[in-house]
């Protein structure tokens, strides 16, 4: 079967998703790869912003748009045999990232991560006033338990957006833990040195991203 790949990140090193989604569905479903477009797009990922930073805020550009329209028009053409596909993004990626990736893992996030999500309960408005974690959550990870509080199962990706929505700022992740802290910040570090990642900085007030002047 026919597969394309469209990547859209914020900060990440390209050559991570769009590789191993490829890799995937190429070598081990057996599909056939029609195209691969990959661009950055508004980094919404609660510990950056935490640490001040908001990464690529102003993309897709209207220039990343077009290209990204251009690119979806010119799939009917690349599903004749003809198609030469797009060869791999090369692997930038450090002995750190490699680390941090293994940590990440869907069996940790599950089993490890998942009962990690602390709620303050002072600060919590609860689910019978604000539902606000419990929309958010891509994966409808949480539940309201019979007192009216959020509680988390274990189906989390870890995409910390129940926390960076709540207007209380009740909850608190592992990944805000001293452990994950040094990758955030090594990430965000190699992000700065990057030229071709904007940011600004920014904080949370009231469950939105503020960008600072
Ligand atoms: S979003 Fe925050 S305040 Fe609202 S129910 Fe969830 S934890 Fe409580
Ligand atoms: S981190 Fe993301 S996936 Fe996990 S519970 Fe929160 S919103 Fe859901």
């Amino acid at each position: 079967m026919p597969f394309f790949v469209f990547v859209l990140e914020g900060t990440n090193v390209r050559g991570t998703a769009g590789n191993r989604v490829r890799f995937i569905l190429e070598k081990k479903k057996g599909g056939r790869d029609v195209g691969y477009f990959y661009c950055n797009g508004k980094d919404f990922f609660y510990p950056y912003i935490l640490e001040g930073f908001f990464f690529s805020p102003d993309h897709p550009t209207q220039k990343e748009l077009k290209l990204a329209e251009f690119f979806g028009k010119q799939i009917p053409q690349h599903l004749s045999k003809q198609y030469v596909k797009e060869p791999y993004d090369p692997q930038l990626h450090n002995l750190i990232y490699s680390f941090e990736h293994f940590l990440t893992r869907r069996f940790f996030a599950r089993w490890m991560y998942s009962l990690l999500f602390f709620l303050n309960k002072k600060r919590c408005l609860k689910c019978t006033k604000c539902k606000i974690c419990i929309e958010v959550c891509p994966v409808k990870n949480i539940r309201s338990n019979k007192k009216g509080y959020p509680v988390w199962r274990q189906k989390c990706i870890l995409c910390m957006h129940c926390a960076l929505k709540c207007p209380e700022k009740a909850i608190f992740t592992a990944l805000q833990l001293p452990i994950f802290r040094i990758f955030m910040i090594y990430n965000i570090r190699r992000a700065l040195k990057n030229p071709e990642i904007d940011r600004v900085p920014a904080l949370i007030k009231k469950g939105q991203i503020v960008k600072e002047k």
